[in-house]
């Protein structure tokens, strides 16, 4: 069966002397693994759409026996304009979080939407927001997995939210309240910024500016959430270049 997806490149590996495995999160067929042959040639205009992080209209013959499907062509439609360092490292972020949370050839409409808005977002040269913009698609990529972190209360001892829940349990799932985050192990404390932010998306779906410090550090909380949660997968490691 020949099909035509857009999809979004994830990650390439090499795979043969000419060819290689590309890793797609696709509008229509969710994350998928094509292996595109002479893409390692000098000068193919085909290996050329699949760098990470290009939006390419893709043809491929979908395989019945197994999850390795075959490109045959592919066209840029979107990439990133501006190569920046600081951008790319944001972008790498994002890419890693599909490529190994969102399952194989599961349809995710909206983690599609929200990892092309993403990237759209940071694709010229990288100023303040982009950290604080990386925060919300990651929020938002775990409400579109079904990963949803446990924001409203303590997720040990049952507290309401309009008690300070100023600490972080990947192993509960979200939010404790401070008795709960020092009496249990593996908790993080949170700091005032980091709190009300999270306090503000689970109301509003919303983030206040964050320097890229702060964003770091909610994106390690919120990435140990994931690690603990993604069983049976590598585990996200792109953070901690940040
Ligand atoms: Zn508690």
């Amino acid at each position: 069966m020949i099909l035509r997806d857009d999809a979004i490149v994830l990650k390439r590996q090499n795979w043969s002397e000419t060819s290689r495995i590309v890793h797609v999160l696709s509008r229509r067929g969710g994350r998928l693994k094509l292996v595109a042959k002479g893409s390692r040639k000098l000068k193919s205009r085909f290996g050329a759409s699949f760098e990470p992080g290009t939006l390419a209209q893709v043809v491929y013959y979908a395989s019945r026996s197994s999850d390795l499907h075959t490109a045959s062509e592919a066209a840029v439609l979107w990439r990133p304009r501006c190569e920046d360092f600081d951008g790319s490292l944001l972008r790498s972020v994002a890419l890693e979080l599909a490529y190994k949370a969102a399952p194989v050839e599961t349809p995710n409409l909206a983690l599609f939407r929200n990892l092309l808005g993403f990237l759209q977002a940071t694709g010229g040269p990288a100023d303040g927001s982009h950290h604080t913009r990386l925060v919300a698609f990651f929020l938002l990529a775990l409400n579109n997995l079904g990963y949803d972190p446990g924001l409203d209360r303590c997720l040990s001892c049952g507290k309401a939210a309009s008690a300070a829940l100023p600490w972080f349990s990947a192993v509960n799932g979200g939010l404790v309240c401070a008795p709960c985050g020092r009496r249990l192990s593996g908790t993080v404390a949170l700091d005032g910024a980091q709190s009300s932010a999270l306090r503000l998306w689970r109301d509003r779906r919303a983030l206040p500016d964050l320097d890229p410090a702060c964003a770091k550090r909610l994106l390690e909380v919120l990435t140990s959430f994931l690690n603990h949660h993604v069983s049976g997968r590598s585990r996200l490691a792109c953070v901690r270049y940040l």
